[in-house]
């Protein structure tokens, strides 16, 4: 595959580099390249990787006013030996052809996914911070960008890479969060867009979480469209619950029903916990068994799981009648917490497990802070 590079005339100084990776946020500081590729009737040109610039969008851009807008998110990570790995690339790239084809966009070739980000990482590896927790966020994203008003799926999509360097998601550090339960909202039902991770969905989710942070919840978590009853995801987690007889540790988490997002984390923390003989069930779970299971002890912690903040302890659900269940002691359960562990060592490489995760980016290495 060729890849079309043009690097700016203007990168970031040394200095101002320094400053930003020193406290980078959550993905405020974007870096000084992306990639960018077009499909016009179904044919792909060439990646091709530029200076970080606007997009210029004709007033009828089809995505603006019909959403085919679909997107991803991964990570880039510093090993102790400098090398940069790219975690579990192929996945994301598997899940935004999917995504594509559920909101009937041109899907894009898995192998130009992940060369497009593999590029953007090598040309930008010195964006990739080394600090404990922080990362390379990467968001590809892809919309409709033919212009033309009239309702049908577009003959032109574009896709782009761009790159944020990351501190851990959550200031407070590994603090669990409150979740509620929407009063009648719905985020996704069965044949919806639930498993598409497509814009839409998040646009969907963003009145009950603005609603809910008035009774002091940091997340919506929606339960099943039908009956309002069974557990499904947050607007951009999934969701587990640690189930504990004596000594013994069992996983819950919802199936992939259509309506849940497939996450890669979900799927890392499940393959991880079955590597240790803990036993995960995928399977529907009410939040009236939570409620009544939290209270005799049996289901002792619960936790949200994705690519931005890895694993989010979750230490209350405040229900819709305004009840509380609280796991615990309303702080950060022990399993949860060497999941959570065993994950990251697996991302860094400090582990021995799942070495097909880790995706390493040739030629870019960085001088490791250790
Ligand atoms: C992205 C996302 C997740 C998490 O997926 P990961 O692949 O683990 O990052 C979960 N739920 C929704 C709705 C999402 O959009």
């Amino acid at each position: 595959m060729t890849i079309d590079i043009q690097l700016t005339d203007h990168p970031t100084s040394e200095e101002d580099l320094r400053r930003i990776l020193a406290d980078p946020g959550f993905a405020t500081h974007a870096t000084d390249h992306m990639v960018v590729a077009d499909v016009v009737n179904g044919v792909w040109g060439d990646l091709s990787l530029r200076p970080y610039k606007d997009f210029v969008l004709e007033p009828r851009t089809m995505g603006i006013h019909y959403g085919q807008e679909i997107f991803e998110g991964l990570k880039a990570f510093v090993m102790d030996d400098g090398q940069i790995v790219i975690f579990r690339p192929a996945d994301n790239a598997q899940r935004f052809v999917r995504s594509a084809e559920r909101m009937s966009m041109t899907p894009l070739p898995v192998e130009m996914f992940v060369e497009a980000c593999e590029e953007l990482v090598r040309v930008d590896s010195r964006w990739v911070p080394s600090a404990p927790g922080t990362s390379l966020y990467i968001r590809p994203f892809m919309f409709a960008s033919e212009a033309h008003i009239g309702i049908r799926s577009a003959h032109q999509y574009s896709f782009a890479v761009i790159a944020l360097p990351a501190s851990p998601f959550f200031s407070s550090n590994f603090s669990a969060i409150t979740v509620g339960i929407p009063d009648r909202l719905v985020r996704a039902a069965k044949g919806g867009t639930g498993e598409a991770k497509c814009a839409g969905n998040y646009a969907a989710s963003l009145l009950a979480k603005s609603q809910l942070a008035a009774f002091g919840c940091s997340e919506a978590m929606w339960l099943d469209s039908k009956e309002h009853r069974y557990v499904e995801e947050l607007s951009g987690m999934n969701l587990f619950f640690v189930e504990k007889a004596g000594t013994t540790v069992r996983l819950i988490t919802p199936p992939l029903n259509g309506s849940i997002l497939r996450g890669v984390t979900r799927d890392s923390l499940i393959k991880l916990a079955n590597s240790n003989g803990v036993e995960v069930q995928e399977r529907e779970i009410g939040i009236d068994e939570i409620a009544q299971r939290s209270e005799t002890g049996e289901i002792t912690e619960a936790f949200a799981c994705g690519t931005a903040a890895v694993v989010a302890p979750i230490g209350r659900i405040r229900q819709s009648n305004g009840e509380m269940i609280v796991f615990g002691d309303g702080t950060s359960g022990e399993y949860t917490t060497s999941l959570y562990n065993e994950l990251v060592s697996v991302q860094l490489g400090r582990s021995d497990k799942f070495p097909e995760w880790r995706y390493v980016v040739e030629g870019a290495r960085i001088q490791s802070a250790a």
